[in-house]
């Protein structure tokens, strides 16, 4: 369904009526328009700064050096020595920051590892808010950060969790010109996998995420290329003949991935026309069948990647709630998932196997009427962080994504009113498109997120919902 006041507030008039009447007027996001480059950044602009006792320069630089981004630092930089002897070690070129009004970077990275006081703060406040406002539209912010066990100061766990809160308040001043601020924590051995995360963050790959902590950490496998990333992978996607579930199936396939979409037998029709129009294969398979795992094994073999897509809404208040509407959401949002998984782990994943399972911010902030709802998509997050120990003993990963608002069949089917505070509550004021999960979930099904597992990623806009 598509946004008639997010199209009408792009108009000339439609900006002016916006203005005068003081409402939202939503940027057109700009997203990827085909698949990954090596070089994603290539032509863009990126301020790099980092607060003095900070230990992530090496690999920040490191990381941006092979994005094609050009890179920028502060003359008078309080930070400039870790960054200058990074560029340095690893034969980069850093930029002096061109002065005046009308340099206008593409994005801001800033490493403020080590800050362990109110105080130390300041340096992160010094390199962001002269440059705020001359970021680019459909600009970038990220904050980086290290991993804290209970060993860390109490002046380090504050400023920590500072960061959180200075990038969510951030997100929501810039989001109304697109542009998205998150945070990055390293964890040990995370240093060598952020060049993924940095291209998954810094590109237009991750239009709708904003607002969101990532943990990268150490993995048994580094990625070495950026491209074609599911060249000879075999894929299959749940739920993939419409809505979220097609669109993942063809964002996989766009990175090189053999897909094989399943759905339900009713949907044989609608999942063979997807299935063709991205070179994949159908199978017709309701992921409730008690034999559904061994089906999938037999018909496709041990599989690469695996989306939990499928999942159905039957909202009713819970005092209303029949048992079967309790029972059938139940099984095919999080029971199902974790049958076919079981049986899956024994022979019918790859080494390397990476699973995505789709959460919702349901499943976070909790809804009326979505009692049976929120409880298997809240289910999911915490069977991803269970299972992430078993999946990394096997070189692989399994994470979730939990979408905000996003314009299909099942909101589509929202009241009128509902759905438009669904959509304008978050910080770029618009609902996310199909495209903005498959991006999220194909970014977690390829080694660019190599490193991170067991986490839950928001792709929501910054929805003020359950922030
Ligand atoms: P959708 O348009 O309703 O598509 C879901 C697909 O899954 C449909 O093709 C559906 O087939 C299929 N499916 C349902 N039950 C199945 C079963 N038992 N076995 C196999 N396939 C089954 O939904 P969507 O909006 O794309 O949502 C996809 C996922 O994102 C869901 O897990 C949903 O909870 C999650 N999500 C969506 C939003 C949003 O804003 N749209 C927000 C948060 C989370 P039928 O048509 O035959 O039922």
């Amino acid at each position: 369904m598509s946004d008639r006041f997010l199209e009408f507030s792009q108009t000339a008039f439609g900006k002016q009526l916006s203005g005068l009447l003081g409402l939202p007027s939503p940027p057109r996001l700009r997203r990827a328009t085909g698949a990954y480059a090596d070089q994603p950044l290539a032509g863009r602009t990126v301020m790099v700064g980092t607060a003095p006792t900070a230990t992530l320069a090496g690999p920040m630089v490191g990381a941006l050096g092979g994005t094609g981004a050009e890179l920028f630092v502060a003359p008078d930089h309080a930070g400039l020595a870790p960054l200058k002897a990074a560029a340095h070690e690893q034969g980069l070129v850093l930029k002096g920051e061109p002065s005046g009004e009308s340099f206008s970077p593409n994005a801001l990275v800033f490493d403020a590892s080590g800050i362990d006081s109110a105080a130390g703060l300041r340096t992160l406040y010094d390199f962001m808010q002269p440059r705020v406002s001359r970021l680019s539209a459909h600009g970038r912010v990220i904050v980086m950060t290290r991993a804290l066990g209970p060993t860390g100061s109490v002046g380090e766990r504050t400023a920590a969790a500072a960061l959180g809160g200075f990038v969510r308040s951030l997100g929501k001043e810039i989001g109304r010109k697109g542009s998205t601020v998150n945070l990055v924590v390293v964890a040990d051995g995370g240093e060598s996998n952020l060049a993924g995360v940095l291209r998954f963050f810094l590109s237009e790959h991750s239009a709708f995420v904003a607002g969101q902590v990532l943990e990268v950490g150490a993995s048994q496998l580094v990625a070495k290329a950026y491209s074609g990333q599911l060249a000879g992978k075999l894929a299959l996607v749940t739920g993939a003949a419409r809505g979220i579930g097609a669109s993942i199936a063809q964002t996989l396939a766009r990175e090189g991935a053999q897909v094989i979409g399943m759905d339900r037998p009713q949907e044989e029709g609608a999942l063979g026309e997807t299935m063709s129009r991205i070179g994949g294969r159908g199978l017709a398979l309701d992921v409730t069948a008690s034999d559904a795992g061994d089906r999938i094994l037999s018909e496709c073999g041990p599989l690469d990647v695996l989306v939990h897509n499928a999942g159905v809404t039957r909202d009713k208040m819970l005092r209303n709630m029949a048992p079967h509407l309790w029972d059938m959401v139940l099984d095919i949002n999080l029971g199902s998932i974790m049958r076919i998984n079981e049986r899956l782990m024994g022979d019918g994943f790859k080494s390397g196997a990476r699973v995505v399972c789709i959460s919702s911010i349901g499943g976070i902030a909790g809804n009326p009427g979505q009692t049976n709802y929120g409880a298997t998509k809240a289910g999911i997050i915490g069977y991803v962080d269970a299972l992430a120990p078993e999946f990394a003993k096997r070189g692989g990963a399994i994470n979730a994504v939990a979408p905000g608002f996003i314009e299909t069949q099942m909101t589509a089917a929202m009241p009128l009113m509902n759905r438009e505070v669904g959509r304008r509550l978050n910080s770029l004021s618009q609902g996310g498109l199909p495209i903005d999960i498959a991006e999220a979930v194909t970014f977690f099904a390829s080694s660019l997120s190599a490193g991170v597992n067991g986490q839950t990623l928001r792709v929501c806009g910054q929805n003020f919902v359950g922030a």
